[in-house]
């Protein structure tokens, strides 16, 4: 079976304390999935995005930023994202018509084999806005910008088989404001749903 799900990283802030949330925290992709084994390879095309001022647009910061999550094998590439065929691969340049609006990034998460047990995935590839301003963490100063380092732990958290938390202050969470930089940092939350998985 082949699905195709868009997640969306949203630039739009929810506004907390108008109701009550409930206290309960990360959700997997359903169906239940995850990679065969660790660590799973992400690749960040070399190609990056023309609103991140560093020497290569963000590429070599998104490298760094991803191994976050401890499971990941992270490298650049000069080979384009191809849908449905492993690695996983980091886009930055494109937003590969699945993100617009108030879409940060992007996955497509709907790679995966229904089987016995947890299903299991075989690819997911990240599309970046191209209508919004990024920086990463080797440039400094911050004006109105997304941080890209943040916005691909989000989003490798959706290639390794996690959807969103409703734990603010979580990466998975799914919003973030202007020049935030919490979610490179994963939370207890984010480190729950890794260890639910792997
Ligand atoms: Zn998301």
């Amino acid at each position: 079976m082949r699905k195709q799900t868009i997640l969306s990283a949203l630039i739009t802030l929810i506004v907390v304390g108008a109701f009550a949330e409930p206290a309960f925290g990360y959700v997997l992709l359903s169906p239940r999935r995850r990679w065969a084994t660790t660590p799973i390879s992400v690749r960040t095309y070399y190609i990056g995005n023309n609103t991140i001022t560093d020497s290569d647009k963000g590429v070599t910061a998104v490298v760094g930023a991803i191994k976050a999550w401890g499971i990941i094998s992270s490298s650049s590439t000069t080979s384009a994202a191809v849908r449905g065929s492993a690695p996983a691969t980091i886009m930055l340049n494109t937003n590969g018509n699945i993100c617009t609006g108030t879409c940060l990034a992007a996955t497509l998460t709907g790679y995966y084999i229904s089987q016995t047990g947890d299903d299991r995935i075989y690819d997911a590839d990240v599309y970046t806005s191209q209508q919004h301003q990024f920086y990463s963490s080797r440039e400094s100063g911050c004006s109105s910008e997304y941080d890209i380092d943040g916005v691909m732990v989000h989003e490798v958290g959706h290639v390794i088989g996690i959807g969103h938390s409703n734990v603010s202050g979580a990466t998975m969470y799914p919003s973030v404001s202007a020049c935030n930089i919490g979610p490179r940092s994963l939370a207890t939350d984010d480190v729950n749903a890794k260890n639910d998985l792997y």
